[in-house]
């Protein structure tokens, strides 16, 4: 069980070499042994540190082994104010199986990890195992800890929650990950590539950890708008983004679905005006569906991730028959770009657009959470999808009111830089129309005359079916 929090104390073999060298460094030595059939259980070893110590480090030792028999003995630490779930005040760090060591101290820390003061008194680092060989993993936890105290203590800086007040529409990536997690690129390269492609927002969503979202500060700028999330990722239950926080919010991953904390955590992601979105659902080579809690609790979902696969055509099916069975998941698009170049997800590939009432953390999210958003493969493609019926109007995720007497309203698509590609149409009642795309710059009307349509979406595709570009729908109410 996931749940399970199962201390190891006793199995362990404990050392400590109290202070023996001349930089006053305490060296505690933990190790054990974990089997094949212990996975994905939540392994806390606890360390003692005692009062005057500035700064720990902790490097993990085990056999990585590869192929079937490939060992991933995942990391993260907490202080001593505690590691129950649903508790985050003694978070300090979460790396994934991306690193085998980090640092923590009063002024910095690691990457994934958070700076600031080292209490003395008990320390848990968490230890998780995500692949095992038959052999089992031996592991040992070398734990440095250093006397000393340094004036600087870290403070956090977070990104300026606003850019601009002007209404329209803004194009950004919503899923994307640096050094902080398993990422190839710093901080600062991901701002500069923004920068260079010219997006208006990006969305931090680091794995399992917020030590990102606590310097976005150092990058604010006229232009680019960052916005603090976590990717919330569980290898067994499937990965969830939660965006649109304040910099100093964690969201915890250590549950099952059937455990009420999924609830729980989805609602601190709305006490911060923030959103809940599925990510890349059909993301493994089974081809099925490895999110496992209740789609219900969420706002959206990632129905496209990096470059168009058939996994994102599953999941745009899924969302589809969500949509029918009347669950309004909001369809979003985003890279989940690692690295700089050579990755089939490039930052802002694909986007997502999104009409905010200005260029901040807050309108953006509403604009998301109200389904103004259309996804594309690339910024020179553009859509506007509109509804009319007598002086009534909607845009994309409003809903069109038709009086009693009329079943009728007209649909307006303006499309750019798709010609000779294919748009579709659908609806509750499943596909609609197609059209060739025959110019560069197209505007396509269709009058519709039925009360049984609730709700339309459009799509552009290639002559091979694959996606250029998605709406959210325009729904309908008779
Ligand atoms: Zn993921
Ligand atoms: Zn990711």
């Amino acid at each position: 069980m996931l749940n399970t929090i199962k201390f190891i104390v006793l199995a362990l073999l404990s050392f400590a070499f109290p202070f023996a060298n001349a930089q006053d460094t305490l060296v505690i030595i933990k190790s054990g042994h974990i089997q094949k059939s212990e996975i994905f259980e939540l392994i806390y070893v606890p360390v003692e540190i005692p009062e005057g110590i500035n700064s720990i480090s902790v490097k993990e030792i085990y056999n990585h082994g590869e192929g079937d028999e490939k060992n991933v003995l995942n990391m993260g630490i907490y202080d001593t104010r505690g590691f129950e779930i649903g508790n985050p005040k003694g978070f300090r760090g979460w790396s994934g199986g991306a690193k085998t060591s980090f640092f923590i101290n009063n002024s910095a820390a690691s990457t994934g990890y958070i700076a600031g003061p080292i209490y003395p008194g008990l320390w848990n680092i968490l230890i998780y195992p995500s692949d095992i060989s038959d052999a089992g993993i031996d592991w040992t936890l070398e734990i440095k800890a250093v006397k000393g105290r340094e004036a600087n203590l870290f403070k956090p800086n977070p990104a300026q929650s606003t850019i601009n007040e002007i209404p329209g529409w803004y194009h950004g990536d919503l899923h994307m990950h640096t050094l902080h997690s398993d990422g190839k690129r710093t901080a600062q390269e991901l701002v500069e590539e923004a920068h260079a492609k010219k997006l208006d927002f990006i969305i931090s969503t680091e794995h399992n950890t917020n030590s990102a979202n606590l310097s976005w500060g150092k990058y604010n700028s006229k232009h680019l708008l960052i916005i603090n999330g976590v990717e919330v990722t569980s290898t067994k239950f499937g990965h969830w983004n939660a965006i649109g926080l304040t910099g100093d919010n964690y969201i915890d991953w250590r549950y099952a679905p059937e455990e009420g904390w999924i609830i729980k955590m989805v609602e601190k992601v709305h006490q911060d005006n923030g959103l809940a979105i599925i990510n890349h659902p059909f993301y493994n080579i089974q081809r099925t569906n490895n999110f496992k809690y209740d789609d219900n609790l969420f706002d959206g979902v990632e129905v496209w991730n990096g470059n168009w696969n058939l996994l994102n055509n599953l999941a745009v099916e899924w969302w589809g028959e969500r949509l029918i069975a009347g669950h309004r998941l909001i369809a979003i698009g985003a890279s989940d770009t690692h690295v700089i170049e050579g990755s089939p997800n490039n930052l802002g590939t694909p986007q997502s657009v999104v009409y905010a009432e200005s260029l901040s953390k807050d309108d953006l999210i509403k604009g998301i959470k109200n389904g103004k958003v259309y996804i594309r493969a690339n910024d020179s493609i553009k859509i506007v999808f509109e509804a009319r019926s007598g002086n009534e109007k909607a845009m994309l995720g409003d809903t069109l009111k038709i009086g009693k007497d009329k079943y009728s309203f007209t649909i307006d698509i303006h499309i750019e830089n798709c010609k000779k590609q294919k748009l579709k149409i659908y609806s509750n009642l499943g596909f609609f129309k197609e059209a060739m795309l025959n110019s560069d710059e197209e505007d396509l009307t269709f009058q519709i005359n039925d009360s049984n349509i609730k709700f339309l979406r459009v799509e552009i595709r290639s002559e091979e079916d694959n996606m250029l570009a998605l709406t959210n729908p325009i729904y309908i109410s008779y």
